[in-house]
């Protein structure tokens, strides 16, 4: 694996020594590398020629200065692990690679995104991950481009940047990657105990909950089910939502065949946690 710590290194690279035609597959991350996010390096290399990774926990995107402080840091392992994985190109800039002092990025239309969900609960979260991966596509030029299933209002949101900027990328979102006890694999799970880990999996069993008891009509009932036995199990609850699958507009009726996904962020020990499960 080759690392570039400067754009322009990877940019002369790619350009003297991969021949024309080549299919790039890209995974941007924040590091403290797992099973989620090697599914990924994993299914770019079934489907692309280059695979290429990035390493870079972009301050624009944190809501939360604390969490941003805390946020976890293992990049020799990480390394380990991609060279393991095979992935072929390392990005790992600093600030001023990624934000240069005549950095403008584009100001993207996000309607009710920035407003539901995580968009409610993390005022600006969204725009700066649009910051990022807009100068990170604009610097990898990939085909493809591997996020995860967990984050999926940000897969929604990031689909909106491809539109509006009109990167030619594809946009593929893959499988959340589980523990055994079904907690979704997370960098910030580095930060839980054991016991808080096994809480945490209360997260998953009520969303399993929810696609258990899913019926037509008022499924206001659900969630708050769902709810009440996420905060009984010792977590502090932000939101548990059932949304259109399409377009994240939340739903109180259902009509038992609109396609739909059940959504929850909670907060255990100051680590907030997210979740979601298709309901179809
Ligand atoms: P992050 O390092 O948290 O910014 O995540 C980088 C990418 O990995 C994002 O596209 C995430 O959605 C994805 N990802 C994180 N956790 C998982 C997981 N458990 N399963 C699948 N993808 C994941």
């Amino acid at each position: 694996m080759i690392i570039f710590k400067k754009f322009d290194d990877y940019k002369k690279y790619i350009k003297m020594l991969i021949p024309h035609g080549k299919r790039f597959g890209f995974i941007p991350t924040m590091g403290a590398l797992h099973q989620g996010h090697l599914s990924l390096i994993e299914k770019s290399k079934q489907d692309c020629d280059i695979t290429i990774s990035s390493i870079y926990i972009n301050p624009t995107q944190f809501n939360n200065p604390e969490d941003y402080k805390n946020y976890p840091v293992t990049i020799e392992k990480d390394i380990y692990l991609l060279e393991k994985n095979e992935c072929d190109i390392l990005l790992l800039p600093d600030m001023y690679e990624v934000y240069p002092k005549d950095f403008k990025s584009t100001d993207i239309v996000l309607d009710t995104m920035e407003t539901t969900l995580e968009g409610k609960f993390r005022p600006g979260h969204f725009r700066g991950v649009c910051q990022v991966i807009e100068r990170l596509l604009h610097v990898v030029s990939p085909d493809h481009l591997y996020m995860g299933q967990k984050d999926y209002q940000q897969c929604m949101v990031v689909k909106k940047l491809i539109e509006q900027i009109n990167a030619n990328v594809e946009l593929k979102i893959e499988p959340t990657v589980r523990e055994s006890n079904g907690l979704a694999m997370s960098s910030r799970n580095l930060r839980l105990t054991d016991e808080e880990k096994n809480k945490a999996a209360n997260i998953f069993k009520s969303l399993l909950l929810i696609k258990n008891n899913m019926h037509k009509g008022n499924i206001q009932p659900v969630k708050m089910m769902a709810e009440t036995a996420l905060n009984n199990s010792g977590l502090k609850t932000d939101y548990v939502q059932i949304a259109k699958l399409k377009d994240l507009t939340i739903v109180d009726d259902w009509d038992g065949d609109t396609a739909l996904i059940a959504l929850i962020a909670a907060t255990i020990n100051n680590i907030r946690l997210i979740d979601n499960l298709p309901l179809q």
